[in-house]
């Protein structure tokens, strides 16, 4: 099985003392290892406690060193271009969920030699580049959001709005060159939450040829079950197109699940319901925008 997954928060997972690599969480290396061939986006996500999130610079090059260690143990590949995309076994795309630890939009490009290739404007807190989707004014994309956007599509580092507020999105999707994407979010018409996006947004992001990462998170689902997962890509894709719709699980920074969603192994019970579209939702359409996203 080939499986694409837009949002593991496994720099989190390994702060917060767990092991990645053979423990017994609902994902590890090694039961990717075991699907064959996967990407996954591992994002460094700051929170170093359990509900407490920090941004700092320190957590920040903690969670990258993790990553890059691995690469070095030889453990998984790091991708950096497009091309890293075709080699075997599990490869790791370094992304960040926040700016918090940005002092400006050129902080990118040191990131960017350290291997970073996806980046969020913000997570649940206001940015001093761009407002959040628990913002009370919703600024959108400040004049150094504008600039952290136009950096990361000349670098080839692909913008992810989950957590951006409405007009963040909204933005980034008007002045993207490049396809955007939403690691892990669900959809606002079946239900409604702050995290899910509204069919504008949808629209927006389908606009740039990027794709939603349908997610596990329970709340923002029409039902807390795989069903519920698989009802959110059947709408996304029906409306607005299935070669928009890929997966996020964030299995490693939730601390509930949806009913027979909560491990790698109920993936194929998702394909299952996916039927047709299995392959395209859980890793066809999520290649295709790093593809083209991604340096060559
Ligand atoms: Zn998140």
């Amino acid at each position: 099985m080939k499986l694409f997954d837009l949002h593991e928060d496994i720099g989190y997972w390994h702060s917060r003392g767990f092991d990645f690599v053979s423990g017994q969480g609902p994902t590890s290396l090694e039961k990717l290892s075991s699907l064959g061939d996967v990407a996954v986006v591992a994002m460094i996500f700051p929170a170093t406690g359990r509900g407490r999130y920090d941004l700092t610079l320190n957590v920040l090059l903690s969670q990258l060193k993790y990553f890059l260690s691995l690469e070095r143990e030889g453990k998984v590949k790091i991708v950096r271009s497009a091309g890293d995309l075709d080699r075997p076994g599990v490869k790791l795309i370094i992304g960040l969920e926040g700016t918090d630890a940005l002092s400006d939009a050129y902080d990118l490009l040191w990131l960017f030699n350290a291997g970073l290739r996806v980046i969020a404007p913000t997570w649940n807190y206001n940015t001093k580049f761009a407002a959040s989707c628990t913002s009370k004014k919703d600024y959108g994309l400040t004049d150094q959001g504008e600039e952290l956007v136009r950096l990361a599509n000349e670098l080839g580092v692909v913008i992810d709005v989950s957590h951006s507020s409405r007009q963040t999105t909204l933005d980034v999707a008007s002045i993207s060159k490049r396809p955007v994407i939403a690691t892990h979010s669900n959809a606002m018409a079946l239900k409604q939450h702050y995290r899910n996006l509204d069919d504008e947004e949808i629209e927006g992001i389908v606009r740039t040829g990027g794709v939603i990462g349908v997610t596990s998170i329970p709340g923002t689902l029409p039902s807390d079950d795989v069903k519920g997962i698989a009802s959110v890509a059947n709408y996304i894709g029906e409306r607005f197109g299935w070669d928009h719709v890929a997966l996020g699980t964030d299995f490693l920074g939730l601390d509930r699940y949806p009913q027979g969603f909560s491990d790698l192994a109920n993936v194929s019970d998702l394909a299952s319901l996916l039927g047709v579209h299995a392959d395209g939702v859980l890793w066809g359409n999520a290649l295709r925008v790093f593809r083209s996203a991604l340096p060559h």
